[in-house]
């Protein structure tokens, strides 16, 4: 799979450029093999409305107990009814598209998916890779609520180098390593989303290890207070990041973006993310159940023909065993009349 070098997103064959960055792709496309183990991975990049203000809330990370709003403060909710819906779509485009994209020769997977769900969702699974990058996951206004989320096949690239991680599965998600920068890091599943193909989610906030800052809320309209969790010292609001290094221990300490939010007041953009899956998506599964079917009834069929191929050849065999009974018959009366035609001369 060739992907963009800038921000790690599939590059289609077609395409000049990356919808997802802009970067165009002359000079900045880079090959990357599958990984080794069944890791496959996909970026999201979303939001959605809150239910309070109207405005966008971004979806950065995954978590089950709600984001809150950068506009009107108030927490809302994003339960997993919502969360199962673009976490099954990104599992499905990972599988199907990307690394796990079947051949373009192989027609019978699309003529079986196309049988499965539709001609219309097929062509777009089938165009990623080709001319198009992204499966977006849109929702208006289900529970109350509406989303709108692009998942994007790839290959996450290490923040100092750039160059295509290394993803592997690990006992407490998932580990992404750069071989050239010597830098690793491992991220866990949320731990609240009842997903089994979910590996982990790439986002800082699901950062294995990474500690948090401390926010001490002050009196109402006063500056909350950012300490560091490893020595306390107190971190400079203006100058947070997602990851700060602590300028009197060093520690590294992460700053959630509900924290950010908290702290200086303002909306999260929205960022792009990974996540990573492991196994058969649920459109795989019945795909494959479709095309276990198909082969059953081919089967079975050439089973029938060659039964009938078989009594045919059988009845020919017969046949011509009683012809040639019928003709040695004939042939021995003949006999048997000049025999007796010879002697009736003979005796004559
Ligand atoms: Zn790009
Ligand atoms: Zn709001
Ligand atoms: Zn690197
Ligand atoms: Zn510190």
């Amino acid at each position: 799979m060739e992907i963009c070098s800038s921000c790690g997103s599939i590059a289609p064959t077609s395409n000049d450029s990356c919808s997802r960055c802009y970067s165009p792709f002359e000079n900045n496309r880079v090959q990357v093999v599958p990984p080794a183990e069944d890791v496959q991975m996909v970026r999201l990049f979303g939001g959605f409305t809150c239910r309070s203000c109207g405005s966008q809330v971004a979806l950065n990370h995954m978590t089950l107990s709600g984001y809150l709003c950068g506009n009107c403060g108030i927490q809302q909710q994003f339960d997993w009814e919502l969360w199962q819906q673009i976490v099954e779509h990104a599992h499905n485009t990972a599988d199907i598209t990307g690394f796990g994209q079947p051949e373009f020769a192989d027609e019978s997977f699309w003529r079986a998916f196309e049988e499965k769900q539709d001609e219309d969702i097929a062509r777009m699974f089938r165009s990623i890779g080709r001319d198009k990058s992204t499966l977006t996951k849109g929702n208006s206004y289900f529970g109350g609520v509406a989303f709108e989320i692009d998942v994007t096949p790839g290959n996450p690239l290490c923040t100092v180098c750039s160059a295509p991680l290394q993803p592997r599965l690990h006992e407490n998600g998932l580990l992404l390593q750069c071989e050239t920068c010597e830098i690793e890091h491992v991220y866990r599943k949320p731990s609240d989303v009842p997903y089994n193909g979910l590996v982990a989610a790439a986002a800082v906030e699901h950062r294995d290890g990474a500690r948090e800052v401390t926010v001490e809320t002050v009196s109402s309209g006063a500056a909350a207070v950012i300490r560091c969790p490893e020595c306390s010292g107190n971190l400079d609001v203006n100058t947070l990041g997602e990851v700060v290094s602590c300028p009197f221990c060093s520690a590294s300490v992460v700053v959630p973006s509900r924290l950010m939010q908290q702290v200086n007041g303002k909306a999260v953009p929205k960022r792009a993310w990974w996540v990573a899956f492991t196994g058969k998506s649920p459109w795989r599964i019945e795909v494959e159940d479709e095309l276990g079917r198909q082969t059953l009834r081919r089967s079975r069929e050439r089973a029938e023909m060659e039964r009938r191929r078989r009594q045919e050849a059988d009845k020919a065999i017969r046949d011509a065993e009683k012809q040639r009974r019928l003709f040695r018959i004939i042939m021995i009366i003949l006999a048997l009349l000049t025999a007796a035609v010879i002697v009736a001369i003979f005796l004559v």
